[in-house]
């Protein structure tokens, strides 16, 4: 239910704050940021609260930033390397620690399990509460009844509770009832917010690499290390970009030689993704290429070039020499596409 509606059906029992319908009390805290970090820099927005009644998914702005029934915003991290690095949640205004989970793992890449995982709930004075959830094990750096000013350390962003890639889950709640921050046309027009972030549907290459490690989102999330030299007697290896906020659109991966002739090329057609996505290149080298030297993996997006990735085949010699590793299998030229969100 909207926060709107709830609050139209309150008023028939003439309550105090409801008074607008359009949005909270005006002794309502102004929130900023609860994470540390750039959004589309170090942080990345995916799912926004969904105001769609019904099934289907729809954010504040109307857009498709939401999965049904979500009541808060998802703040995403890279990988799990920059979750180890400790990115810290902080309190969004002052208030008093209402409650507090920790000790649940929170390197979790599945949606098998249920709620926030590690969190911390702050009550604040104007009668909204906070939830910062997915927190990293033995973070929680706050106790129940402590009161906290704005900005306060309360943990680090991780990926414990119902969660399959390391990010924030943010909520606001009144009376039990997930209220969105964000003002927009399909949601309340006054912001919670101080100052409230741009809408963050931009679209942007946050990572890339080539690996000869099975390209699974487990693989992926922990950052393989990035190799740029093959054998040319290794079995293949694989490339994968991750990005932010795909259009629809057709990918198209080009293989280029040595000089910058096209070798091989593959493409596949997307749907929009709200959050991050891995694309996926399967590369077979032994039996397909024979050159030594430098290669290029160039990706285009509707014809323009998002990501261009140097790689060296190395004659086989060099290569045994160097302990080069390769690829198991006999892999096929191929692309795949791995979505924050499960279908
Ligand atoms: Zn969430």
């Amino acid at each position: 239910m909207s926060p709107a509606r709830f609050c139209a059906l309150l008023a028939l029992a003439v309550l105090a704050g409801c008074g607008d319908s359009t949005g909270p009390a005006p002794e309502d805290a102004a929130f900023t940021a609860p994470i540390q970090g750039a959004p589309m820099t170090d942080v990345f927005y995916g799912a926004y609260m969904d105001h769609a009644p019904g099934s289907g998914a729809r954010d504040y702005a109307c857009g498709i930033k939401a999965y049904d029934g979500h009541g808060g915003v998802d703040i995403l991290l890279r990988n799990f390397r920059v979750q180890d690095s400790g990115v810290s949640v902080i309190a969004a205004a002052e208030g008093t620690v209402a409650r507090v989970a920790d000790g649940l793992a929170d390197r979790s890449t599945t949606w098998d399990t249920e709620g926030l995982g590690n969190y911390v709930e702050i009550s604040h004075p104007g009668g909204s509460s906070t939830f910062y959830g997915h927190l990293r094990r033995g973070s929680v750096a706050v106790k129940q009844g402590e009161r906290v000013e704005r900005g306060a350390l309360l943990g680090l962003v991780g990926s414990s509770g119902r969660s399959n890639w390391p990010h924030l889950h943010f909520e606001v709640r009144r009376g039990g009832i997930s209220l969105d921050p964000f003002a927009g046309e399909c949601s309340s027009t006054k912001s919670l917010w101080a100052d409230q972030l741009a809408y963050q549907d931009a679209f942007k290459v946050t990572d890339a690499g080539l690996t000869d490690q099975p390209t699974t989102r487990d693989v992926l999330l922990e950052r393989p290390p990035t190799l740029s030299a093959f054998p040319l007697n290794a079995a293949g290896f694989r490339f994968w970009l991750q990005v932010a906020n795909q259009p629809a659109a057709t990918i198209r991966f080009e293989l280029r030689a040595p000089g910058g002739a096209l070798r091989d090329a593959g493409t596949l057609q997307v749907s929009a993704a709200f959050s991050m996505r891995y694309l996926l290149l399967h590369v077979p080298v032994s039996g397909a290429l024979t050159e030594a030297g430098a290669w290029e993996i160039r990706t285009y997006q509707d014809g323009q070039l998002i990501w261009t990735e140097p790689f060296t085949l190395l004659p086989a010699a060099a290569a045994d020499a160097a302990g080069t590793p390769s690829l198991r299998g006999k892999p096929t030229f191929e692309v795949q596409v791995i979505d924050q969100t499960l279908p």
